[in-house]
């Protein structure tokens, strides 16, 4: 009778509480860009779709809204907040976020926003946003809810600090970030530079002037939306085409469609060119 018991006790105690709870909670990105979302503004699978990469086993063809998360010597920074953002934050552990930076206006990069509200509670503070004009307008609209006066009781709002930004060079938690101007169809979007890695998400065209800001690259994140042509989005061959032309070591593509196959891509792929995906985390020297 007494044995189970005694054996229980000495497995119990032989293995300390804090040997199972050795994992920190959260996450240290410090030196690290994680992609938190590679996928189209549909997502992959895409619902009601049964193509093959929507009907994958391989994790690499489940693509979350694109976003990566970067971590800076003086704290964690989201680069936009998908729609996906609460699942992206819990999946990769982290707890905290410093600031937010947009590249645009459209819904599968901004309107998570409203998934900051537990990171503004527990920092007791608004979360500040670097953005330009037209993407602070999105969110003035957007998310009136959180910008009127009385706010409204229980839930909480999300809390948020604009910051103006051009394509000139500013200071961010601790390293220089440089904008750079990017064509999306008929929108005038950002990427941006931190180091020796540019992100380049959402655009068909690299204006004259963003060249020269993407020479001497490490590595270079571009979107690739699918085979074919779109007119907002770079396709494979022409993001291979920009990939040629840039020279980065490693070319990692994001906002990939259904149309895009993890496995039979890649194997395709000329050297120095990956497709990202979600989870993948790639070293920063900033
Ligand atoms: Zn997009
Ligand atoms: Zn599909
Ligand atoms: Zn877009």
């Amino acid at each position: 009778m007494w044995l189970p018991f005694l054996w229980r006790f000495f497995v119990t105690a032989g293995v300390p509480v804090s040997a199972s709870s050795a994992t920190a909670a959260f996450r240290d990105l410090r030196g690290s860009l994680v992609f938190l979302g590679t996928g189209t503004s549909l997502g992959v699978p895409m619902v009601g779709c049964s193509c093959e990469t929507c009907q994958s086993s391989d994790p690499r063809d489940s693509r979350t809204r694109t976003s990566v998360a970067v971590g800076l010597p003086d704290g964690t920074l989201l680069v936009d907040t998908t729609p996906d953002l609460r699942e992206q934050l819990l999946r990769e552990r982290i707890g905290s976020v410093d600031a937010v930076l947009y590249t645009h206006d459209h819904v599968d990069h901004v309107y998570g926003m409203d998934d900051l509200r537990p990171i503004c509670f527990h920092a007791g503070r608004p979360v500040p946003v670097y953005c330009e004009e037209r993407v602070e307008r999105r969110i003035l609209r957007a998310f009136d809810y959180a910008f009127v006066a009385p706010a409204s009781p229980g839930g909480g709002l999300p809390k948020v600090t604009f910051n103006r930004i051009s394509t000139d060079p500013f200071e961010l938690l601790g390293t220089t970030v440089t904008p750079l101007r990017l064509q999306h169809g008929t929108f005038e979007v950002l990427g941006f530079r931190f180091g020796d890695l540019a992100y380049c998400t959402d655009t068909n065209e690299i204006p004259d002037e963003t060249w020269p800001r993407l020479e001497g690259l490490d590595v270079l994140v571009l979107d690739c939306l699918r085979a074919s042509r779109h007119p907002t989005h770079f396709s494979l061959d022409e993001a291979l085409a920009v990939a040629r032309r840039v020279k980065a070591r490693r070319t990692l593509l994001v906002h990939m469609s259904h149309d895009i196959r993890h496995a039979d891509v890649a194997a395709a792929l000329p050297a120095g060119v990956e497709l990202a995906h979600d989870g993948l985390v790639v070293p920063l020297a900033t």
